[in-house]
């Protein structure tokens, strides 16, 4: 298992997490990669990278969703940041080909900061024959 550390530098980020997954990958496996974000206010997703305008909608669409401020029963304070955290997810599971990624060409892998900036962990887990 390998563990990458990322820094998130806004209150809600989307960090390209791609290359760091790729640079893990050992070369040739046939198998997958398993992601895991254990954390409760920060998730991960796949979605574009090639436009930085879809990270920032994403982000926009689920600040809408789930406001800051609501009717939260939460005394942290960070009631969203966990409800919006659901609704990315924590985990990802990405088949690797040859030693490559199999993500169509706008997919990028991010980590979704929700309570930042913090510093956050990816668990990266290869499957494959062993
Ligand atoms: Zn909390």
């Amino acid at each position: 298992m390998t563990t990458l550390s990322v820094r998130t530098t806004q209150t809600d980020d989307l960090v390209d997490i791609t290359e760091r997954v790729r640079e893990a990958i050992p070369a040739g496996l046939d198998g997958a990669v398993v992601l895991y974000c254990p954390h409760t206010t920060a998730g991960l997703l796949v979605n574009e990278g090639a436009d930085p305008d879809v990270a920032m909608d994403l982000l926009a669409a689920l600040r809408r969703l789930v406001p800051r401020d609501g009717p939260y029963r939460h005394r942290e304070g960070n009631a969203a940041a966990h409800i919006r955290s659901v609704l990315t997810g924590s985990s990802l599971l990405i088949p690797v080909q040859a030693g490559r990624l199999a993500l169509g060409v706008w997919q990028r892998i991010f980590l979704a900061e929700y309570d930042g900036p913090r510093n956050r962990e990816v668990l990266v887990q290869f499957l494959g024959p062993g």
